[in-house]
């Protein structure tokens, strides 16, 4: 395994993945990676006291601690919890769309090639409600670097409007710049995702123009496997790993964030 960059974005058995903390704790000898679970989630992490204790436990052993906080529907965080976490990734899974719950399930399923078809396709092709999903993601996107401060955007561009196929098309380029512009002006960095396999090439040389920071997420559920996708979207960008996150929200190189 050559990448040596920092993973952010890994599940245990405290929200839907298979592996335990401890166990999690054991892998970061083979390349430095952090914790991430989802926020909230089911009878596990249901509230900010049990967000605390999973801080304190994945901190004992010696695990860098984030959240996958669930853009658009998780309770803002104090900001006690939020400063005694290392970095919150803020994800959305789902968009309620003019009164309508999109969930983003069968897409997820189908962009990891669980499943061979996409079914829910016919909801999304009509312009306009593509068009009011993309109007959408900004406006949560937006919320979750203002309100609830959130870190890295992850899985940036993961939708069931991905699902479709080309990304340049279900994005228009116009779009993507609004996007990267809440990330830049937010301070915030974008996640490669190796598990959806995004940001696409194009999304991250505008990123990279743009002056963006990125951070690397396999998003593994599982045991932890190699970054290839994440390798070859960062080399086929030709992004620059000083531009990366290393396991805590601070930058390493690059402007120093106003306000701080
Ligand atoms: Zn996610
Ligand atoms: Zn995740």
């Amino acid at each position: 395994m050559s990448l040596r960059l920092f993973d952010h974005h890994i599940h245990s058995d405290r929200s839907d993945g298979t592996v335990s903390l401890a166990d999690r704790a054991k892998t970061v000898a083979i390349r430095p990676h952090g914790i991430s679970d989802h926020y909230p989630w089911r009878d596990k992490l249901r509230n900010e006291d049990d967000v605390k204790r999973y801080l304190d436990d994945a901190t004992r052993l010696g695990l860098r601690v984030g959240i996958e906080y669930d853009l658009g529907v998780a309770p803002p965080l104090s900001a006690g919890t939020r400063e005694a976490l290392h970095y919150v990734i803020g994800a959305i899974h789902g968009l309620v769309v003019a009164g309508e719950r999109l969930g983003y399930d069968d897409a997820g399923d189908y962009v990891k090639g669980r499943r061979k078809t996409f079914e829910a396709r016919d909801r999304f092709t009509d312009p306009a409600v593509q068009a009011r999903i993309r109007e959408r993601i900004l406006e949560v996107v937006a919320e979750g670097i203002e309100r609830d401060r959130i870190d890295i955007l992850g899985h940036p561009t993961f939708s069931p409007l991905q699902a479709l196929g080309d990304p340049e098309v279900a994005y228009p380029a116009e779009w993507q710049e609004r996007l990267i512009a809440l990330c830049v002006e937010g301070g915030i960095a974008i996640e490669i995702n190796e598990s959806y396999g995004v940001p696409h090439r194009e999304f991250l040389v505008r990123a990279a123009r743009a002056g963006a920071t990125f951070a690397v997420g396999s998003d593994t559920h599982f045991a932890l496997g190699p970054l290839d996708k994440t390798e070859a979207m960062i080399a086929a960008a030709a992004l620059s790993h000083d531009r990366f996150l290393a396991g805590e929200r601070t930058v390493l190189s690059g402007p120093p964030r106003s306000g701080a």
